[in-house]
């Protein structure tokens, strides 16, 4: 059994069951006590820690996505390595918490190292001098291994991402979460209020049904009071690698994001094009800035990472 596993018991009931405390599960478990105190006020000891690890992380940032699919880890994995490649004296990392479906070590091309740990923590993997990345997906046994995990199960495993990595001192950590609304973002920005969240970017595609669930992403954030620092949409158009012809696959009935974040008073960071080259440099782990470095795709990631950097820069 790893630490990991030992963090929750594995039937834990939760804090607010009736059961908090009482059930077999709970027996030998540090937070018997508590639990079984009914007091639900008790202070996760994890805030203090997580903020404590993350005082040298100048800019933490949430990267979310309503749907499945619609390219936030391949986002993800892109924007940290132009942030990376912009400035060689920058340090950028990914914190990979999609529990179900990790796909950073296989985007950045570091699919199958191991995660070493010492008395100062779990160190992330090298992508490169300055882009390093740590992710669920280096530690589970198999692929199918967390899918059946509970609530909180899956939070112990957020707090202890959040606060065991030894990451030293950071100027971007992008933090690569599961679609929708769950468990995982609740934990995430309940962890992270404390220890300074700068805010989070959105990603969708143009069509409506991606857009509808943006929305519900937006309202979560300002419930949750966490910053929206803008939506970049994927995927707005295909570029013909032949002719040069552009054609919009996914036709934005309702005038897209861009028209959407007018309407909810959001930044638009930019658009980026379909392209299949992108797609197969990301399966094969490659990377695509040196692959193909004229390609439109390139170009609008520039943009985009210029302005995150400028809206990060101002609130700081
Ligand atoms: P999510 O994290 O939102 O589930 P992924 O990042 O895994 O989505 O992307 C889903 C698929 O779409 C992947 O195969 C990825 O390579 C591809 N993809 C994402 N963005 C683009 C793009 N701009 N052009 C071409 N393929 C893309």
């Amino acid at each position: 059994m790893t630490d990991t596993e030992q963090s929750v018991p594995e039937h834990c009931p939760g804090t607010q069951s009736e059961d908090a405390g009482k059930a077999s599960a709970c027996a030998g478990c540090p937070n018997q006590k508590i639990c079984a105190s009914g007091d639900t006020k008790v202070v996760d000891p994890g805030i203090e820690l997580v903020k404590e690890r993350l005082g040298d992380v100048k800019n933490k940032i949430l990267i979310l996505s309503g749907k499945g699919g619609v390219g936030k880890s391949t986002m993800t994995a892109l924007l940290s390595r132009s942030l990376a490649l912009e400035d060689a004296a920058r340090n950028v990392a990914v914190l990979d918490i999609d529990i179900c479906g990790p796909s950073q070590p296989r985007v950045l091309g570091v699919l199958g190292e191991q995660v070493h740990q010492s008395g100062s923590g779990w160190s992330p993997v090298f992508v490169e001098d300055n882009l390093s990345v740590m992710s669920i997906g280096f530690l589970l046994g198999s692929a199918d291994d967390a899918i059946i995990w509970r609530g909180p199960k899956k939070n112990g495993m957020i707090r202890q991402f959040l606060s065991e990595v030894d990451w030293g001192s950071l100027d971007y950590l992008l933090i690569d979460t599961p679609p929708g609304t769950s468990d995982e973002h609740l934990s995430a920005s309940t962890y992270l209020a404390n220890a300074g969240l700068t805010g989070a970017i959105i990603i969708t595609t143009p069509q409506e049904v991606a857009l509808l669930d943006v929305r519900k992403e937006i309202d979560f954030c300002r419930k949750v009071n966490i910053n929206i620092l803008g939506v970049i949409e994927n995927m707005s158009e295909f570029i013909c690698p032949c002719c040069n012809v552009k054609s919009e696959i996914f036709p934005p009935k309702t005038g897209g994001a861009r028209q959407m974040c007018e309407d909810l008073n959001v930044v638009f960071l930019g658009s980026i094009p379909l392209d299949p080259k992108l797609a197969r440099c990301c399966d094969e782990g490659k990377d695509f800035f040196a692959e193909l470095p004229d390609s439109a795709a390139i170009t609008k990631l520039k943009e985009v990472t210029g302005k995150i950097v400028q809206i990060c820069d101002g609130s700081n």
